[in-house]
């Protein structure tokens, strides 16, 4: 009995949209187009008298809190079943969900093992964002823990949500950001693992099924590396000054000009190299955190590609048709045509400057001007103090009295 209301709760719940227009539904039909959805209706039927069927209200209030059946009532409360959802206001269900809650939260307090339906119950409610902000991040940690260490497992769409909440959730608190979204695609280059554009991660789906065999590692490398070009991202637009955040902000604007710069010197690249330095100290981090233990083959992955970004970064050494050039030296010659550049990264106007319809970079005199009204005021940066000093003292000692074109 108790199995069949599952079972009737889990069909309607599969048929979440309207098979003809993808509208919303309510009870068995679409609120956008009208059309009824006849299996609907047999299982609102079935569902109706299955309820009834018990002999009171006291009777099935008690069986509903006792098999946590109130986690699939509650899963189909959108439609809006009346019969469903008179029962979830006669158990009190958010009553209901905090205790459960707050019986896991102890048992993970007190170091017990969760049970399965503990973490069904973790999951379900992820899933239908049921959870504040500030616990999202925890109950991933606890659910992602429980796959590794295999006590519990999702289907792909589940794990698909918990990525994507790991993202999400994490930029905010391990990263520091404010926002990212993050999306599941599916990549025509099976290698490729995720790539983020302007404030977004994307994951390769292909990557979601190794977190369905329980393995973590190489996943939250990807995850990390894109979360690492989203920060990179966003202090570019906010016009982060130091001296390798104009590194980096040089790499990216030559790599968005031209593809063949970034294939050239993907390994040189700054972008890449903090991407890949930090994915490790990350993943290292968060595993010690959930007490997971990388297997000797992956930390010792790990560890040479720590070592070996390590030895690329704040390196400005580039390729450019096949001959290793300077970053600044190819930078001078691309934006010195280019004064819309200047325009769109305002930190540029810290090195150069429009002379006529052309741009050069800024003399000694001129930059020292600059550090003076930074100094005393007048002149308003975004970064650390600290970093900002760095970086003028750095670009006063390479810019030379008067700076040929
Ligand atoms: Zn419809
Ligand atoms: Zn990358």
């Amino acid at each position: 009995m108790i199995e069949e209301i599952i079972n009737v709760c889990k069909k309607v719940k599969s048929i979440s949209k309207c098979r003809s227009c993808g509208g919303s539904i309510k009870q068995d039909t679409c609120i956008f187009c009208g059309t009824k959805n006849n299996e609907l209706t047999e299982l609102i039927s079935r569902l109706n008298s299955l309820i009834n069927s018990f002999r009171s209200q006291v009777d099935i209030s008690n069986i509903i809190v006792t098999n946590n059946l109130f986690n699939h009532l509650y899963s189909i409360n959108d439609f809006e079943i009346q019969s469903v959802n008179q029962l979830l206001s006669v158990v009190n269900y958010h009553n209901l969900l905090e205790e459960q809650f707050q019986g896991i939260t102890k048992k993970i307090n007190n170091g017990d093992k969760l049970s399965k339906e503990d973490y069904d119950f973790l999951c379900f409610f992820l899933i239908n964002n049921q959870f504040k902000d500030s616990l999202k991040l925890g109950v991933v940690n606890v659910l992602i823990k429980g796959i590794v260490n295999k006590e519990c497992n999702f289907d792909i769409s589940s794990l698909e949500e918990i990525v994507k909440t790991f993202v999400e959730e994490g930029i905010k608190n391990v990263i520091g950001l404010k926002y990212t979204h993050c999306k599941i695609v599916e990549y025509n280059d099976k290698r490729t693992c995720g790539s983020a554009l302007y404030g977004n991660v994307y994951v390769n789906k292909a990557q979601i099924r190794h977190l369905a065999d329980g393995k973590i590692t190489y996943l939250l490398r990807t995850l990390f590396h894109e979360m690492i070009h989203v920060r990179q991202y966003q202090r570019r637009k906010d016009a982060y000054i130091s001296i390798y955040d104009m590194i980096l902000l040089k790499d990216e604007i030559l790599s968005d000009a031209s593809r063949k710069f970034y294939d050239d010197n993907y390994f040189l690249l700054s972008i890449e190299n903090q991407a890949f330095m930090n994915e490790s100290k990350e993943t290292l981090d968060y595993m010690e955190k959930l007490e997971i233990t990388p297997s000797r083959e992956e930390l010792d992955d790990i560890n040479k590609d720590y070592e070996y970004h390590k030895n690329f970064c704040g390196a400005t050494i580039r390729i450019w048709e096949n001959v290793p050039c300077d970053l600044d030296t190819l930078f001078n010659k691309s934006i010195y045509n280019n004064p819309s550049v200047l325009n769109q990264y305002p930190q540029l106007s810290l090195e150069y400057i429009i002379d006529g319809n052309l741009v050069r970079r800024k003399n000694k005199k001129e930059i020292e001007s600059e550090y003076k009204d930074y100094l005393e005021g007048r002149l308003q940066l975004n970064g650390n103090p600290k970093e900002i000093e760095d970086y003028f003292n750095f670009l006063l000692s390479m810019t030379k009295e008067n700076i040929i074109k």
